[in-house]
């Protein structure tokens, strides 16, 4: 199945969705017949990224959720149910890279503040999302991990950690969330030309030193996350749970 029929009759809940990898996810699965909720911290970027989508005609809301604050987390299920009637779809996309330099260095408010939002506000949001799912009768939840959660990188050793805690958080729960019939999968970006990987890449000699790792010799683009998440999240990949995919333009066979 593809294009308009793949996710029809699917809602979906896209968090840090108003840009970067998040907003071009929500916006596949739009494309792809999904009702999708688009949320981020900040109202104008909602506003934004909502009056977009909705110009390409596609069904989307919008509305603020940061993802650490419960409050928030319960307010976007609750919109969602009541705006679509229910939830099949979670993509848990947020997350924040706060330290920059040895790991050791951390402070350890910075260090709280990444595995806060990487991974306890994830975890937290998957466990809130299940019960929806359950009502429906099945779902899929994607975690937006990361390539450094399988080999670190240097100076954002701490992140890596994070991100290496959301590859194990789709090992465990996969097999506590089949009997439900729901999946749970991890989509590992590589380099992505995003705001958020902008300063790995600000340097002339950072960039070429990276893309002598990419053996397809470009940075990712959003898109190219875009496609394969609609597929992981979608009834054609029913038989897939409690896999990490990396999208990375080859990068794994560098490192
Ligand atoms: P980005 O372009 O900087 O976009 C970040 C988005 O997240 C914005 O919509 C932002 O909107 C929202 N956001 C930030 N903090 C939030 C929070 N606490 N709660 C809710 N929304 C929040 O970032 P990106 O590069 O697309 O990154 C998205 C995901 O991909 C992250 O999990 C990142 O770790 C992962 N990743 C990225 C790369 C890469 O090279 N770019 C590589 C591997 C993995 P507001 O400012 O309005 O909140």
């Amino acid at each position: 199945m593809s294009g308009a029929s793949r996710l029809a009759g699917k809602v979906a809940i896209v968090t840090a969705s108003t840009e970067g990898i998040g907003y071009a996810i929500a916006r596949r699965l739009g494309q792809d017949g999904a009702r999708v909720m688009i949320s981020s911290r900040k109202q104008h970027n909602v506003d934004a990224a909502v009056q977009q989508l909705k110009k390409e005609n596609l069904a989307v809301e919008g509305m603020v959720c940061h993802v650490a604050k419960k409050e928030d987390r319960q307010k976007l299920l609750e919109e969602t149910t009541t705006k679509f009637g229910g939830i099949d779809i979670l993509v848990s996309n947020a997350a924040a890279s706060t330290h920059f330099g040895s790991s050791l260095s951390i402070s350890e408010e910075a260090y709280d503040k990444m595995f806060d939002i990487n991974v306890k506000s994830t975890f937290m949001l998957c466990k809130e999302t299940v019960p929806e799912m359950e009502k429906r009768g099945s779902g899929s939840l994607l975690l937006v991990a990361s390539i450094a959660g399988f080999v670190p990188f240097n100076m954002i050793g701490v992140y890596s950690m994070t991100k290496t805690a959301l590859l194990g958080m789709v090992k465990v729960l996969a097999p506590e969330l089949a009997p439900m019939n729901i999946r749970i999968n991890g989509l590992a970006p590589g380099l992505i030309e995003t705001k958020f990987s902008s300063g790995i890449t600000a340097s002339e000699a950072a960039l070429e030193m990276t893309l002598s790792q990419i053996p397809v010799g470009r940075l990712g683009k959003p898109e190219d996350c875009a496609g394969i998440a609609s597929f992981m999240v979608s009834d054609d990949a029913k038989f897939i749970t409690g896999e990490n995919v990396v999208v990375a333009g080859g990068q794994t066979s560098r490192l």
